[in-house]
């Protein structure tokens, strides 16, 4: 019996919310009386691994191949499932990333196991995994309890603190994969990294809505202005990703992505239910929006009544003068 965590690398290096699910991964194998074991799969390691060991872990375990090296659902699922069997595991928790959640449901379905995709918290209740979901808009949290042995769950990045990085403690132990027939072939890599904050892992955002519809493409690039002195991400309403002024890939809300900064900017965005489904968990709201009626400023720690054609370009000169 042991609590596993995935501790997901990019080229970049480890995923920060991997930590985050670590550190509370040994609050777990605490109150489960077990071992926190911690899995680094890719082409490299070590570095990783060695890291790992500093965030809790009593034992990490690499699965190093080169078909890891580039990531391939099929190939890391079957190394985490690997990992699972090495490890006793009887809970399997990974940062709800985009990988880390369909990881999680292919090894949950390889090993009949139960799964709860995006959780936001984490428990024990007597002897077993409960894991906290956020449904119907956030309206309802409801608690999953496992009728499988093994309990596998993916965490929404943000729910947890980042845990304090101390002395190296466990020891590192190599895996020989064992892959199997590798579903997928690249063919080719293209990078979608533009070195931008990455609005999940992001501690600070800036939203643009369809309020920016006068002018969009300045109403943008004023936003990300604004984002780039706070060193906070750019995000967008479905509205304005709809009407075209920026990709879906900024989306918040319901069919966008979830995020839980410490600081969340919307300007020109009413504050629509399926909106604040993805925001609503931020720590402090400030709502710039011409309209004093709009919905958004109920939920808003600060609200600020205006044209953000103007507050936007206020508050980027405000927050130079005293940021720099
Ligand atoms: C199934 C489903 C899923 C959905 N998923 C999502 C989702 O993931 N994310 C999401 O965001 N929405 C989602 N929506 C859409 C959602 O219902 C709203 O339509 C959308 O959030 C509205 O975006 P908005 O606030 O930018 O636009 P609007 O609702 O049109 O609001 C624009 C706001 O800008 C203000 N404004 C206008 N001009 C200015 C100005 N110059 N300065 C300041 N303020 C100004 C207006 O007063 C207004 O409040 C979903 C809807 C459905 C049905």
């Amino acid at each position: 019996m042991s609590v596993l965590v995935w501790v997901e690398q990019t080229k970049s290096g480890p995923v920060a919310s991997s930590w985050e699910v670590l550190g509370k991964g040994r609050q777990l194998a605490d109150a489960l009386g077990t071992q926190l074991v911690a899995a680094v799969i890719g082409g490299e390691t070590a570095k990783t691994a060695e890291e790992a060991t500093k965030y809790g872990a009593d034992e990490v375990l690499t699965l190093t191949d080169g078909a890891l090296a580039d990531y391939r659902l099929s190939a890391y699922a079957a190394a985490l499932t690997q990992a699972v069997g090495a490890a006793g595991a009887t809970v399997v928790l990974a940062a709800g990333t985009t990988r880390g959640r369909e990881v999680t449901a292919m090894v949950a379905a390889q090993l009949g196991a139960g799964l709860a995709p995006d959780a936001i918290d984490l428990k024990v209740d007597g002897g077993k995994l409960v894991a906290v979901r956020s449904v119907y808009s956030n309206n309802i949290l409801a608690d999953i309890v496992y009728s499988s042995a093994v309990q596998v769950a993916s965490v929404r990045p943000r729910s947890f603190p980042m845990p304090e990085a101390g002395a190296a403690k466990g020891a590192v132990k190599a895996v020989a994969p064992n892959l199997g027939a590798v579903a997928e072939q690249i063919v080719e890599v293209r990078s979608t990294d533009t070195g931008e904050v990455s609005l999940t892992d992001a501690s600070k955002i800036v939203s643009g809505g369809r309020g920016v519809a006068q002018d969009p493409a300045k109403g943008f690039a004023l936003i990300t202005e604004l984002a780039g002195v706070l060193g906070a991400a750019v995000g967008a309403s479905r509205a304005a990703v709809d009407a075209g002024y920026i990709p879906y890939k900024y989306q918040v809300g319901q069919t966008g992505k979830t995020v839980k900064p410490d600081l969340y900017i919307a300007a020109g965005i009413s504050g629509a239910i399926q909106h604040l489904a993805g925001m609503g968990g931020s720590k402090v709201i400030v709502a710039i929006n011409k309209d004093a009626e709009a919905p958004i400023f109920e939920k808003a720690s600060y609200g600020i009544v205006g044209d953000l054609y103007e507050v936007v370009p206020a508050l980027t000169t405000e927050f130079k003068k005293r940021i720099g």
